[in-house]
């Protein structure tokens, strides 16, 4: 009779949990992944449709590393397969844990600009003997500007790929950009032009990540008109490297926050700082890492950071440690191979949205507009 009683109880409560944990997510979430510069961003819709945009570093190791890194954030989403994969360039840092991701759960989509245009030995040899055989058993897509990548909950458009950017403003945007009249271009290297970038709409929510996109292109999308309008969140920023986000991109689109991919000598130098630190309306930036390029001058509290490094720092020095030259002597820049913790933003259809460091559980709660 007890024995029974208790079985009915344990039945009843398996009905409660089972249906009702599948329809607990009413957010859009997001996974800010760290790959020590690289990038590696989840979306995870409340259907549990999933778009991972890259796949971090390329490397015996760091592919291990990061396709675990990745993992982690799959088994925390309650995944049991990628619906769609952007590889957005063919550097390293972008479609490195590619080959050992796939070993570990099945990917049914992969988007891409099209063949690999700046000569190197790692991409052509990955896109010579890996990607062939992954895209043989799963949908292909090179990516057009315009293009929607089809998903129920959240709207997916493509606004860069291989060169091209969007001509037509999205809608509601379209006004005169003011910041053009002062653009000034920089340097840039092949691939990171021909980036796939997407907007992306959740109800009234509106983020963006636009791979590395140099500033070359930005002021091709955003100039004399700007064709996006404005985002609630920013991602990604090229590892806040000092190629990328001028003023005609991130001034002109007024992000309320920035999540930015650094690394812990990668990006996060003083100048591409100043400019998001400046930018109309920023609410907060919340960095992967702590940047040695950034020093406390031009670094978030770290409340706002998600990871340090395996060989903590005493103290973080106030100027900015210049970068080593580049060459053959470079020392590595300081390695963080340990436990790695996301920034995840969950965001809501009335525009409403919150940040969750979890490092240290600092969660911000940002109020819709
Ligand atoms: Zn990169
Ligand atoms: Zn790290």
């Amino acid at each position: 009779m007890r024995k029974s009683m208790l079985l009915t109880a344990v039945a009843a409560l398996a009905l409660c949990v089972g249906p009702a944990a599948a329809q607990t997510r009413t957010t859009l979430d997001v996974y800010t992944i760290d790959v020590e510069g690289g990038n590696a961003t989840l979306f995870v819709t409340p259907s549990g449709e999933s778009l991972l945009i890259d796949t971090g570093n390329y490397g015996p190791e760091v592919s291990v590393r990061d396709a675990g890194r990745i993992m982690e954030a799959v088994r925390d989403a309650r995944l049991t397969q990628l619906d769609h994969v952007i590889i957005t360039h063919w550097h390293g840092d972008h479609f490195g844990g590619l080959g050992e991701l796939a070993k570990q759960i099945p990917i049914k989509h992969y988007i891409d600009h099209g063949p690999n245009q700046q000569p190197d030995p790692r991409a052509d040899e990955f896109l010579a003997k890996v990607y062939p055989g992954l895209i043989a058993k799963a949908k292909h897509t090179v990516a057009k500007v315009g293009d929607k990548i089809d998903m129920k909950d959240i709207d997916v458009q493509v606004v860069t790929s291989n060169g091209d950017t969007l001509m037509t403003p999205l809608p509601g945007a379209g006004q005169p950009n003011p910041y053009c009249a002062t653009f000034k271009d920089g340097p840039t290297n092949i691939e990171d032009p021909l980036s796939v970038g997407v907007h992306i709409t959740f109800g009234k929510f509106r983020t963006m990540h636009l791979g590395d996109i140099p500033k070359g292109k930005e002021f091709q999308l955003m100039c004399p008109v700007n064709r996006i309008g404005t985002l609630d969140v920013f991602l990604g920023l090229h590892h806040a490297v000092n190629t990328s986000t001028s003023e005609v991109m991130m001034h002109a689109v007024r992000p309320r926050v920035a999540i930015v991919n650094n690394g812990t000598r990668k990006g996060a130098q003083p100048d591409v700082m100043q400019v998001i630190f400046s930018s109309p309306g920023l609410e907060n930036l919340w960095q992967i890492h702590f940047s040695q390029l950034s020093g406390q001058e031009y670094t978030v509290p770290g409340m706002f950071i998600a990871n340090h490094t395996d060989a903590e720092m005493a103290a973080m020095p106030v100027a900015p440690i210049a970068a080593p030259a580049p060459g053959p002597n470079t020392p590595p820049p300081p390695a963080h191979n340990g436990k790695a913790y996301w920034i995840k933003l969950s965001a809501r259809p009335d525009g409403s949205f919150t940040v969750i460091n979890a490092r240290n559980g600092f969660t911000k709660e940002y109020a819709a507009r």
